[in-house]
C-alpha cells in the first residue's frame, strides 16, 4: 500500500508539473506568433528523373527565447490539444501566402504545401478562409497545396470529404500526407477528392534492401496512379533508395538526399540555382 502511494504521489508531481509546463507552453505559443518566434522552414519537392524542384513543403519551426528550439513533433500535437492549431495553420498559410506571392514573377511554377490538421477539417470556415486568402494575394490556386495526414482524414471521413471538395473546388491541391499508416478505407479512397498521394518515409528508409517493402510500395504506386493521383515519396535520404523509387515507378521525391528544409541564406541560394521562368 504504502508503495502504491508513493507512486501516485510522484505520478501527481509529475502531472502536476507537465501541467504546469504546458499551461506556460501555451501561454507562450499564444504570444510566439505576435512576437516572430515561428518560422517557415521550406523542403524542396523535386521530380524523381530529372530532379528538377516543382515545389516545397513548409514545415513549421518554433524559436523560443528560453527553451530554444521546440521540434514540431513535440509542440503541433500540443497546439492541437490546447485547441491553439487554427492560429499556427493560419499563420503558415499567411507565410506561404505572402512567399507566393513574391515568387510570382521569377518562380510561377512553383507551389508551397502547408501541413494541415485533423482539427482544421472541424472548421467550416476552413475553405472559405483558404479561398479568400488566395483571393488577397491574386495567387495561382494551384501553386498552393494542403498536406492532410491519412490517419486525420479517416478519423472522420464522412465530416472531411465535404470539406476536401469545398477546397479543392477552389483549385488548390491536396496530399494525403504519412500515406500507409493510416489505415484508409479503399471505398473512401476512392472518394477523397485529392491530387497527391505521399508515401511515409516508414517505407522508404532502405527500401533499397526491402524486397517486401519495395512490392508494398509498388502496389501504393500504381493504385495512386490508378485514382490519378500525382505519387511522392518522403524522406528520401540516398542515392541507393531513388534509384529503387525510380524502378518502382514513383513520380517525386522530398529528402534529405535532395535538400534538408530551407530558410533564409540557404533558401536565397537554392532559389538562385534554379532555372527561371525569366529567358
Ligand atoms: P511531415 O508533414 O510528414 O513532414 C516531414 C518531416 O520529415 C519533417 O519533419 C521533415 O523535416 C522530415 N524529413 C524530411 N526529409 C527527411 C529525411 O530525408 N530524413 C529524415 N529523417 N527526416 C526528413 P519536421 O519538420 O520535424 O516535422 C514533423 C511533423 O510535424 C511533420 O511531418 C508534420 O506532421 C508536423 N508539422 C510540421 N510543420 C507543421 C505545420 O505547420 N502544421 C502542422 N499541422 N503540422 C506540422
Ligand atoms: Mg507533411
Ligand atoms: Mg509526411
Ligand atoms: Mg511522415
Amino acid at each position: 500500500a504504502k508503495e502504491h502511494s508513493e507512486t501516485s504521489a510522484w505520478y501527481s508531481d509529475a502531472q502536476e508539473a507537465s501541467r504546469l509546463g504546458h499551461l506556460s507552453l501555451l501561454s507562450d505559443l499564444r504570444s510566439a506568433i505576435q512576437n516572430n518566434e515561428l518560422q517557415m522552414w521550406l523542403q524542396p519537392k523535386i521530380h524523381l528523373h530529372d530532379l528538377r524542384c516543382y515545389g516545397f513543403e513548409a514545415l513549421v519551426r518554433w524559436q523560443h527565447p528560453q527553451r530554444g528550439f521546440i521540434s514540431p513533433i513535440e509542440f503541433i500535437p500540443f497546439a492541437e490539444r490546447a485547441g491553439y492549431i487554427s492560429h499556427v495553420t493560419n499563420w503558415m498559410l499567411q507565410q506561404a501566402a505572402q512567399t507566393l506571392a513574391s515568387w510570382q514573377s521569377r518562380y510561377p511554377h512553383l507551389s508551397i504545401a502547408v501541413n494541415v490538421s485533423t482539427n482544421d477539417l472541424r472548421d467550416q470556415q476552413f475553405p472559405e478562409r483558404v479561398r479568400h486568402l488566395i483571393q488577397q494575394y491574386q495567387l495561382r490556386p494551384e501553386n498552393l497545396q494542403l498536406e492532410l495526414t491519412e490517419s486525420g482524414i479517416m478519423e472522420n471521413p464522412d465530416n472531411a470529404i465535404p470539406l476536401l471538395q469545398t477546397l479543392r473546388a477552389t483549385g488548390i491541391g491536396l496530399s494525403i500526407d504519412d500515406f500507409g499508416t493510416g489505415h484508409s478505407s479503399l471505398a473512401y479512397l476512392q472518394k477523397l477528392p485529392v491530387s497527391e498521394l505521399k508515401i511515409d518515409r516508414s517505407f522508404v528508409i532502405d527500401i533499397d534492401q526491402q524486397d517486401s517493402t519495395q512490392k508494398l510500395v509498388r502496389t501504393i504506386v500504381e493504385m495512386g496512379h490508378g485514382l490519378d493521383l500525382h505519387v511522392i515519396a518522403e524522406g528520401i535520404e540516398t542515392q541507393a533508395e531513388r534509384d529503387t523509387l525510380i524502378k518502382l515507378g514513383c513520380d517525386s521525391i522530398q529528402g534529405y538526399f535532395a535538400s534538408k528544409p530551407l530558410h533564409g541564406n540557404a533558401l536565397e541560394q537554392w532559389l538562385q540555382s534554379l532555372p527561371t521562368d525569366r529567358a
